[in-house]
């Protein structure tokens, strides 16, 4: 299955990709995700991505488009994949679609989570990562068992920089003047469907395999 999950930050885009990997078997791919390992390492593409990032601005396309591009030919994709957070621009989605014809494959569905502004908002600024293997938490909705622990591996959890109020407001910014035009591009497709953001993480986890299964994805 090859899914894309579209929607503003802070929807549980990231978070349902993790659950329904786990669950699936298929890897989840998050631009934000392999952009924040590459600036930890200062490798060549960290060090072009970082001031962006802290900004809340986007990383310019052909970065972005070359590292999904490598990433879905590895053999643990080939038979599905999640793209969470990625394309976040017209011109992305259509570079997405020449190395998808490349490889003669299609996205199954494009599931775009409706999210609320003042969810959004509470999610961002109360969401934790870990430090190790960027595993999320919520301080108030997906607490840790051990304050700033990962249950997952023992690592330290820390606050997103752009995680901080100012750049919230930037990144829903950018996120309605570059990428929520996104949502006709692919309605127009067929293929996107709509889950509401809203809900918590084991509602959205239903109504996804409900949708996987009524579209006989399962
Ligand atoms: P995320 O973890 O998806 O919220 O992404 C964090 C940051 O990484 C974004 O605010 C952007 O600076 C950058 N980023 C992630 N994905 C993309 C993308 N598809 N296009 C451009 N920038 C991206």
């Amino acid at each position: 299955m090859r899914l894309i999950f579209l929607g503003p930050p802070g929807a549980g885009k990231g978070t349902q990709a993790a659950v329904v990997s786990d669950k699936l078997k298929i890897p989840a791919i998050s631009t934000g995700d392999i952009l924040r390992e590459s600036v930890k390492s200062n490798s060549p593409i960290g060090l072009k991505a970082k001031s962006y990032m802290e900004k809340g601005e986007l990383v310019p396309d052909e970065i972005v488009a070359g590292i999904v591009a490598d990433r879905i030919k590895k053999g643990d994709a080939l038979c599905g994949f999640i793209l969470d957070g990625f394309p976040r621009t017209i011109n992305q989605a259509d570079k997405l679609k020449e190395q998808l014809d490349k490889q003669s494959i299609k996205i199954d569905l494009v599931i775009y989570f409706e999210t609320s502004e003042p969810v959004i908002i509470s999610r961002l600024s109360g969401r934790r990562i870990c430090k190790n293997c960027s595993a999320n938490y919520h301080v108030k909705n997906i607490p840790p068992k051990v304050q700033g622990v990962c249950d997952k591996c023992g690592g330290e959890l820390y606050q997103r920089v752009d995680d901080k109020e100012n750049t919230i407001k930037n990144r829903i910014e950018v996120y309605k003047k570059q990428t929520a035009s996104l949502i006709d591009y692919y309605k127009q497709k067929g293929s996107l469907r709509t889950i509401s953001g809203d809900l918590d993480v084991k509602e959205a986890y239903k109504v996804l395999t409900a949708m996987f299964k009524k579209e006989k994805l399962l």
